[in-house]
């Protein structure tokens, strides 16, 4: 059984003082219960974060990383140094990294690469446009999107990645893709990464794209819904801890229907 991962995406939030607040309500919040959370603050954050939750058993992950390990490269952050941090993951081809910084397909998976050398687990996002999905083309643009990091990957080192499918048109916009859209195309993905001959039962497939506290619970009740990528309701400590509390409720329903 593929275990829960809940990931928190702060983009571009947060200061010290409200980034203690948060996180102080993490540290007892008993958020990982049975499941994996993870959050993901700006990069001058991420120490703090990394202390901040060090027993809470809530991992620290990065927004994006450079494709590079060192070098002249001004502005980049290298897995290494994510790692040095206390880092265990980092966001790759964000729709927003792909749409405003320049992301291609061939520099994600330059980056997806480079995390899975440095010991990250990246997450890769992958999504089609609201125009995309209406044109009936949803499944290629992801497979297109996929295709490209699986031709650069070694298929043995693919089930320490995370795929998040993220409708674009459902990312920060209140829609939500319903539960039976998303695990129409959470199947697809799992297969398509069967079809390269990685072990697509491994790998934990997250959905993103306006996740509350009130639709997480259905989405986690389809069976290829791993868990969920948050971004706006990540950064309210109540609604976090409620999608975290979904996930790990349907982790025990689970675990007693099987017992
Ligand atoms: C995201 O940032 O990846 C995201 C899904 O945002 P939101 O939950 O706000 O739609």
């Amino acid at each position: 059984m593929r275990r829960k991962l809940v990931v928190g995406n702060w983009k571009l939030h947060g200061s010290t003082a409200r980034n203690e607040a948060l996180l102080l309500q993490f540290q007892d919040g008993r958020l990982a219960d049975g499941i994996d959370v993870a959050v993901c603050p700006p990069f001058t954050y991420l120490q703090q974060a990394v202390g901040l939750l060090a027993e809470s058993g809530v991992s620290v992950g990065a927004q994006d990383v450079s494709a590079f390990h060192r070098g002249a490269y001004t502005g980049e952050i290298s897995g290494e140094m994510l790692v040095d941090l206390g880092c265990s993951c980092v966001i790759v081809g964000h729709s927003e990294r792909r749409s405003l910084f320049g992301d291609t397909d061939p520099v994600v998976a330059r980056k997806v690469v480079a995390a899975l050398e440095t010991g990250l687990t990246p997450i890769l996002c992958v999504g089609e446009t609201q125009s995309q999905r209406e044109s009936g083309l949803a499944e290629q643009v992801v497979a297109a999107q996929l295709e490209s990091v699986m031709a650069c990957v070694d298929v043995n080192r693919l089930d320490h990645m995370v795929v998040a499918y993220e409708p674009i048109w459902a990312i920060g916009t209140g829609l939500t893709a319903t539960p039976e859209q998303a695990q129409v195309m959470h199947v697809f993905i799992r297969r398509f990464i069967e079809s390269t001959g990685a072990d697509g039962q491994s790998i934990r497939i997250l959905y993103g794209g306006s996740v509350n506290s009130a639709n997480a619970a259905s989405l986690f009740d389809e069976c290829d819904i791993d868990g969920a990528l948050v971004g706006g309701a990540s950064l309210d400590f109540e609604s976090f801890r409620a999608i975290c509390a979904a996930a790990s409720g349907v982790v025990r329903q689970g675990d007693l229907r099987r017992v």
